[in-house]
């Protein structure tokens, strides 16, 4: 046995004080500092001493009130964002600028209107230079797994609000990514489609052959519990990550699950961390 793994099993991989792999995500001690809206030298402080760790392969969901700096934290990690201080890592390595390994979807589907569904799913990999055939090959296979393979040639304006979200999934399962971010991607669905696309992830997750990581910005407790290994909770402004809880309920995950004592009990536990933080807040103003 190497030493890694020796160490990795006397400390159970993730022990808090013990050596420790890399994570797949490290962020520690992470600042973010924005301008002060009308003023030029002042700023605000958006994260503030945010933690968090990450394993490969576990789907976490970042929940928190809104404005705690949760799609900053996301985009930082995305390299979209830069940050004032503290660290964010991927693999062990620090993150400067966009990723091919990380995948981003967005609430808004930012398809392109006047390309089929097919040819919004190629884009991306035409951008990574991957040649026509294969291209077309790879699309369609994403699509088929996302199961839009009858609407591989319809114009976004000729699908659903949720169709749409699905195409821009594939977009993002097409290139590969070893990690997946999602920031509130079914927050303008009816609640049908969102329990539905849920479901659907959760398919398309537990279908890879090694599953990818995942974090998802939500502020739907429902929606972080049903879908995730752990929860973490954040503060208000400036957001730090102020609990860790772990959903322990079996995979796979059904619908007959939401009503069920355990996922209940889950849900109750989530809402009284962030409900402290919620109120605090309106006491204070
Ligand atoms: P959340 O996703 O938790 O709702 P955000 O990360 O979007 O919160 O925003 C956190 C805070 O940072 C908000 O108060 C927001 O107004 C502010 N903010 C976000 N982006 C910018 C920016 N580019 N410039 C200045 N302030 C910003």
């Amino acid at each position: 046995m190497s030493q890694q793994l020796l160490e990795e099993s006397v400390t159970g991989g993730s022990a808090p004080d013990g050596p420790r792999s890399h994570a797949k995500i490290e962020a520690k001690r992470v600042a973010k500092l924005y301008p002060k809206p009308g003023s030029k030298r002042e700023t605000t402080a958006v994260l503030d001493g945010f933690d968090l760790r990450i394993e490969s392969g576990e789907f976490l969901s970042l929940l928190g009130p809104s404005g705690c700096g949760k799609s900053t934290f996301l985009n930082i990690l995305a390299g979209l964002e830069t940050y004032n201080g503290g660290t964010v890592l991927i693999d062990g390595k620090r993150v400067d600028g966009v990723d091919k390994n990380v995948g981003v979807v967005f609430q808004g589907y930012a398809l392109f209107p006047w390309l089929t569904a097919q040819k919004n799913v190629e884009v991306g990999l035409k951008i990574r230079g991957v040649p026509r055939a294969d291209r077309r090959a790879r699309a369609a296979e994403v699509l088929e797994t996302v199961g839009l393979t009858a609407a591989a040639d319809r114009l976004p304006h000729q699908l659903s609000g949720g169709m749409r979200q699905r195409v821009a999934i594939a977009r993002v399962l097409a290139y590969e990514p070893e990690i997946l971010v999602f920031d509130e991607p079914f927050a303008a669905l009816d609640a049908q489609t969102r329990e539905f696309l849920q479901g659907e992830l959760l398919r398309i997750w537990e279908s890879g052959e090694n599953k990818k990581t995942v974090l998802f910005v939500t502020h739907s407790i429902d929606e972080a519990v049903f879908l995730s290994d752990r929860i973490a909770v954040m503060t208000r402004s400036p957001g730090s990550v102020k609990a860790l809880i772990d959903v322990d309920l079996p995979r796979h995950r059904t619908n007959e699950l939401r009503s069920s004592e355990d996922f209940v009990h889950v849900r109750s536990r989530v809402a009284r961390v962030l409900e402290e933080e919620v109120n605090y807040g309106s006491d204070a103003r």
